[in-house]
């Protein structure tokens, strides 16, 4: 997969990027992930991107010539067809429905908003998919990029470790995952549930089958309201 970002800010993704999953994907070659200032697409002698809006009020707006200069760049710079994407908190919610679905994209682009945000005409001429990373507002879509990048990278095939790791992650089953132990047996008098030590994986599975339910219940019941799981 090739990524491309478009940002203000490229030096904000080094430390997240060079880093566990994200390096280790990189230096395999599972994914290629390039960054772009957009400053350097300002045709102004002072490097502006930025302007106040028509009709008045507070901050100043992402003017559409840097952005669409650098995405049309950027669109050329490989040859697969991207799926872009807008951070915005006005966007659809990510989750991780959306996660699998963009890991299975060839090539994104993701385009970071700061200021106000984007001057309309960005998001109607570009015809992006507009994506929030939840119901509050960041300085920068920098943060939300990078949340969307990690989400989709770690489900790409080699990216993680063991390939059956993020298959009992939250979410993927429409559930909450079960608890997880590791050594010791007791600590602090909390003790390992005995089923875990039994050895009998079909009573382990059944264990966490209903724990994760009983978690999904107990925190995100809004989960089971929207997708029932079969076997309930
Ligand atoms: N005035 C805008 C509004 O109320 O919709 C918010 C602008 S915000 C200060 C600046 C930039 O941060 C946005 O253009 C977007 O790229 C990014 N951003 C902020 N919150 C976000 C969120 N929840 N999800 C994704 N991107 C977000």
């Amino acid at each position: 997969m090739r990524i491309d970002v478009l940002t203000l800010f490229p030096e904000m993704f080094e430390s997240p990027l060079s880093a566990s999953i994200l390096k280790r994907a990189q230096e395999a070659g599972i994914v290629d992930i390039h960054l772009t200032d957009i400053r350097s697409f300002s045709k102004d002698k002072h490097n502006k991107v930025d302007d106040r809006p028509y009709g008045g009020g507070p901050g100043m707006v992402m003017m559409c010539r840097p952005i669409f200069d650098s995405f049309e760049h950027v669109e050329k710079l490989a040859l697969e067809k991207p799926h872009t994407i807008l951070l915005t908190p006005q966007g659809q919610p990510f989750n991780q429905k959306k996660a699998i679905e963009l890991s299975k994209e060839k090539r994104l682009i993701l385009i970071s908003g700061r200021y106000e945000g984007f001057d309309e005409r960005i998001r109607i001429g570009l015809g992006a998919e507009q994506i929030s990373i939840g119901d509050y507002v960041l300085s920068g879509g920098e943060l939300a990029a990078m949340v969307v990048i990690d989400a989709a990278v770690r489900l790409l095939a080699g990216a993680l470790g063991d390939e059956d790791s993020s298959k009992d992650d939250s979410f993927s089953e429409g559930l909450l995952e079960y608890p997880h132990y590791t050594r010791p047996e007791v600590f602090r008098d909390m003790k390992v549930p005995d089923v875990l030590l039994s050895g009998h994986h079909a009573e382990i599975e059944k264990y966490r089958r209903d724990q994760a339910l009983k978690r999904t219940k107990q925190n995100r019941p809004d989960l089971l309201r929207d997708n029932p799981p079969e076997d309930q």
